[in-house]
Formats: C-alpha cells, structure tokens, sequence
C-alpha cells in the first residue's frame, strides 16, 4: 500500500528538531533508517502527516569512550556498529549482536537508537541493552535525562519514551576486559527476526561465576531479563548442569505470542536452547 501524504522535515540540529516535535504534536513521527516506520505506515498502521528525519543532525552520530563508557548516538548505523573498531575491542557482544540483524540493506540504514526506540520485542538491540546493563539519552523540550535499559521496555511498541522525547545517545558501561559473551539467536532465514535469542556478559573469577546477564529476545511482550538464571549461576561453577539450570529458569519466564516462527511450547524451548548455547560460548570466551 502507499502511505498518507505527508510533509518532510529535515532539521540540522537537535533544538530544531525538538522545537518541531513539540509544534507538530502527535500527528509528528521521527525519522530515523525507517525500516520499521516506513513499513508500518505503508500498511498505514501509523499514518503520520509530518515526519521529522533526524538524518542531518551530526551530533546524533558517533561512536566513542568516555571514562568507563561507551556512548554511541542514536542515529548510528547497525553498520557502524559492525564495522567499529572501538566496538569489536571493547564491546563485541554489541557487534555480534549487530551483525545479526535482518540483511546488509538494513543494517546500511537501521540504526541503533530507532531499532530500540520502536519497542519491538522482536527487535535484537533491546534484549542486548539489558544484557550490557546500557542506559538511553532521552531529550525533550524541558532538558535530558538518562533512564535504564531495565524498566525502559513497557510493552509491545510501549517505552519510557514521553511525546516530545527523542533518544540521542545509548550509553553502554565498557565491558571488564576478558568478559565472555554470546548472542545466539535463531532465525528461520537470514533476513528474519529471531524466534528466539538469548544474550550473555559473563565475568569468570577463579573458576566461578563472577557476574552474568541474560537476556532474551522475542519470547514475551518486552525483552526479558533472566535474574532467576542469573542469580542460579552466580557464586558458581558454570558447569553444564549449572547451565541446564539457567536455562530452565530462563524458560520460565517466557510468554511468546504464536505466530508463523512457532507455537508457544517450541519458542519457550528455543529460548532454552539458545541461553545454552550462549551460556557455553561466552565461558569459552572468558579470558
Ligand atoms: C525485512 C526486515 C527485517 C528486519 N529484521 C530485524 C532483525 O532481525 N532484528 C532487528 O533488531 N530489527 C530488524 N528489523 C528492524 C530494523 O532493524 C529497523 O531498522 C529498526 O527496528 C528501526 O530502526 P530505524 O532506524 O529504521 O528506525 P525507524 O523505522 O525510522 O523508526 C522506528 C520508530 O522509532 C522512532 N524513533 C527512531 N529514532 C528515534 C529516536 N532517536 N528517538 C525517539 N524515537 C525514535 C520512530 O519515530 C519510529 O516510531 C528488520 C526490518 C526489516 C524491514
């Protein structure tokens, strides 16, 4: 289908576009790679009569460290993420996690910011924010503040975001150097979303467990944070029946809508299979 007509904006800075978000009120939608927009209005499930593209605004790009930090901003590419020195160094979870996203022409124009602004639980870049413990930028007409990764996802298409609210940078704690990590995720094709993923930080100390996230993807109404598996493994050794458990725990809490990558029974399975499978690759990885 053909979307509504609608009219352009192209803002060069970030109080422009602002300013603009907050004229246009709710019949404006912000512009990111539009490959979740622009399906959506397409379909005219969104029917937006001004779209605001935030496509000019250099300080929306980048990716660097600061202290103990990794800030990325929102209008970077999942390409610039693949392809980051910066990341493969110290944040590999993120690149492993990038490069699996849907195919090159995507991943030449998602980016980051719109990938976990949407709140699609199918969406990769959620589950792997919980997992590297991340926080967003949020700006709007009355300042900036930073929320959690934790509590952002409310619901399907439902985060912390307010209207007026744009995301301007991810800010990502640097990983302790030899951390282990994995994001497995299972897709039907390349191209696809997963029918399930799991994504692992884990930090080995003296043969145990030392600390570990694990988050899931697409098997629940928002990303999910396993802390039950977590904390199974926490203090221990990370035998194969230790991660048995976390996997367990982990299906636990899974809730995935059936649709045509499976039923209920076969995704909660997969999210098991796929926290295994991480689980046992990022202790390969640990240093
Ligand atoms: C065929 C196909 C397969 C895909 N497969 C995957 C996959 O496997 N994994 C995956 O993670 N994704 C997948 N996607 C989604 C893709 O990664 C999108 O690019 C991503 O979801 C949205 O990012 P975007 O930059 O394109 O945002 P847009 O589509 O431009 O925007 C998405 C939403 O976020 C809002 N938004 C964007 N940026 C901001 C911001 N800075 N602040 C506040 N709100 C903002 C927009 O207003 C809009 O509501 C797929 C898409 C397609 C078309």
């Amino acid at each position: 289908m053909i979307p509504r007509e609608f009219e352009y904006h192209a803002p060069k800075t970030l109080p422009d576009a602002i300013t603009l978000l907050q004229r246009l009120g709710d019949d404006a939608k912000l512009l990111a790679g539009g490959h979740s927009l622009l399906p959506m209005m397409k379909l005219r499930f969104a029917q937006p009569g001004h779209l605001i593209d935030l496509g000019r605004i250099a300080e929306l790009k980048g990716i660097r460290e600061d202290g103990g930090t990794l800030v990325i901003g929102a209008m970077t590419t999942e390409n610039e993420i693949v392809w980051s020195k910066l990341l493969q160094a110290k944040c590999p979870l993120l690149v492993e996690g990038a490069r699996q996203i849907s195919d090159p022409q995507v991943r030449y124009k998602g980016t980051i910011g719109g990938d976990i602004s949407h709140g699609d639980p199918g969406n990769d870049h959620p589950a792997l924010m919980l997992a590297l413990g991340a926080s967003f930028v949020l700006r709007g007409a009355g300042g900036e503040r930073v929320v959690p990764a934790d509590g952002f996802f409310r619901g399907t298409y439902d985060t912390l975001l307010a209207p007026g609210e744009i995301m301007t940078q991810i800010r990502i704690p640097t990983p302790a150097s030899g951390s282990g990590y994995c994001y497995a995720k299972l897709k039907r094709k390349t191209g696809d979303f997963a029918t399930a993923a799991a994504a692992v930080l884990l930090r080995m100390q003296g043969g145990v467990v030392d600390d570990v996230r694990i988050a899931l993807t697409n098997v629940g109404p928002t990303p999910l944070r396993a802390t039950a598996a977590e904390a199974a493994v926490r203090g221990k050794r990370l035998d194969d029946a230790a991660i048995h458990e976390a996997a367990r725990l982990a299906m636990s809490i899974c809730a995935p809508a059936p649709d045509q990558r499976g039923d209920e029974e076969y995704k909660t399975a997969m999210a098991g299979e796929m926290t295994v499978r991480a689980l046992v690759k990022a202790r390969e990885r640990c240093a």
